[in-house]
């Protein structure tokens, strides 16, 4: 829909060559989004059909996106780099997420109130209006379906800012939401520069509620534009999450789900365990295992399905992670594993996947969240350093415990100043359940019915009888 006819390039991180040319919407473009997300919302009739037909327009949705499933999971892969059997499992989670909120749509209840007055005191929740979306590129496709499932349900018009690195699968889910019989106007997609098109939308009067998700820098920003207009803002920012693994597990089963949950999407996962910490007497057969699962991971082509690991989503990113790499054993780290792009295809943003142990809580590599295929692992010699070693970040959006004693299991997992806590698992995300961060991870919670409140507005009204 844009006019200005500027386009930008979209990279394939694997091929390192274009994959694609998509508008990039301009100033006039970005405002006619808004002033037709604002008609569809003050005038049209998403947000004044009944949430049983809502709902039914995002079974039809996720309908759509299983139907597409193939096509979908393969530019999801060709935009981030990512393995295609990930993008195929995220390419259903976001249909699962349209048919949870769904079936949500209907179920958003308000109270009645005994107040003193006489007379009939109840709350509704109603739609906010225009919401703009902001979502990032490690998984944009899922991301957006996080958000966008919630606000449609929730009678919202929606403008979804896609990452520049990622926009096709989010445009290919707007023409889905057009099929699936969404009303013009509803579901725009509006491809751009965060710096312009997002902050535009953050700045225009018209759009009532920013949802983003992204660095916490960016985090900062958004805050700081919304805070003149009182805008609604959410958050799903950064992560340093934790594992930590105490005596008697089985060492071999907690390696590898630990190379799974630092290594996933290439560690380009706000939920990875980047942070490993091990109680000192069991260090050493955990290091030596973990390493063994980690050399055995197939690096390569994504689109191969033998795949686990594919590149990094840019050159720039792939840089960064290797400073921090470097950085690290500069600061005493010990290289265990990985660390270099050696035997790893030519052509492609690889990286190993690269631990680093003997690590200490004053390292960078510990404390900034690197965002790539990298480990640190520390030791502690007590349950209350364990905790303290978790707890040390300005982050808190998950953890892991493994602990094959379950009072330590939960009481550790209780102290964790994280919003998503898993035990003997590194699973944090599911649909029904809430997901968000303490602390500088975030504002709100998203999935769950939780996602319900995130997208609408409580009333209270009161009819007096006498
Ligand atoms: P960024 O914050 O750089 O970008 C995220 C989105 O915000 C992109 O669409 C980007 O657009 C846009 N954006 C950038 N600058 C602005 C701005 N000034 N105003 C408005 N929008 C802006 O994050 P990344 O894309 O690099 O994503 C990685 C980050 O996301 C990591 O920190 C990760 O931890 C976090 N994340 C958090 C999750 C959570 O649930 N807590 C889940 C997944 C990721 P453009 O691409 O055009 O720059």
């Amino acid at each position: 829909m844009a006019r200005a006819g500027h386009v930008f390039e979209v990279e394939n991180p694997c091929r390192e060559a274009v994959l694609a040319q998509v508008t990039r919407f301009d100033a006039d473009d970005v405002d006619q989004a808004v002033a037709s997300a604002r008609r569809a919302f003050d005038t049209g009739g998403w947000p004044r059909a009944s949430a049983t037909a809502r709902g039914r327009v995002l079974l039809a949705l996720a309908a759509k996106v299983r139907e597409q499933a193939g096509d979908l999971a393969r530019w999801e892969t060709r935009q981030v780099g990512k393995p295609i059997r990930d993008a195929i499992n995220e390419v259903h989670a976001a249909a699962s997420c349209f048919e949870f909120y769904a079936g949500a749509a209907n179920k958003v209840y308000g109270h009645t109130i005994p107040v003193s007055a006489a007379g009939l005191d109840f709350t509704e929740r109603i739609p906010l209006g225009v919401v703009a979306l902001i979502v990032p590129w490690n998984f944009p496709l899922l991301i957006a379906a996080w958000k966008v499932a919630p606000a449609l349900a929730a009678g919202n018009v929606v403008l979804v800012k896609p990452a520049s690195y990622t926009p096709l699968t989010a445009l290919l889910l707007g023409r889905l939401g057009t099929e699936a019989g969404l009303p013009a106007g509803v579901l725009t997609i509006v491809p751009g520069p965060g710096a312009e098109v997002g902050e535009r939308l953050i700045e225009d009067r018209r759009v009532d509620k920013v949802a983003f998700t992204g660095e916490t820098t960016t985090g900062t920003r958004i805050l700081q534009l919304a805070a003149p207009q009182i805008k609604r803002v959410s958050l799903e920012l950064g992560g340093k999450s934790p594992t930590l693994v105490f005596p008697g597990v089985d060492l071999d089963r907690v390696a590898a789900l630990a190379v799974q949950s630092a290594y996933g999407n290439a560690g380009q996962d706000c939920c990875a365990r980047s942070r490993i910490a091990v109680d000192r007497d069991i260090y050493d057969e955990f290091v030596e295992a973990f390493c063994r699962h980690v050399r055995a991971l197939h690096v390569g082509d994504p689109e191969d399905p033998a795949t686990e690991l594919g590149p990094l989503v840019s050159g720039p990113h792939r840089e960064r992670v290797m400073r921090h790499v470097t950085r690290g054993i500069a600061d005493g780290a010990e290289l265990l594993v990985g660390g270099s792009t050696e035997g790893l295809p030519d052509r492609g943003y690889y990286l190993a996947p690269t631990a680093l142990g003997a690590a200490e809580a004053r390292m960078d590599i510990v404390r900034e969240e690197i965002f790539g295929p990298v480990t640190t692992i520390q030791r502690f010699a007590s349950e209350q350093e364990a905790i303290e070693m978790a707890n040390d970040t300005v982050y808190g959006l998950s953890g892991s415990v493994f602990s094959r004693d379950g009072g330590q299991a939960l009481r550790v997992a209780r102290q964790l100043r994280a919003g998503v806590v898993s035990v003997n698992s590194i699973k944090s995300v599911h649909i029904e359940a809430p997901f968000g961060g303490f602390k500088q991870s975030g504002l709100g919670r998203e999935l769950g019915m939780e996602a319900m409140e995130l997208y609408t507005e409580l009333r209270n009204i009161f009819i007096e009888v006498d």
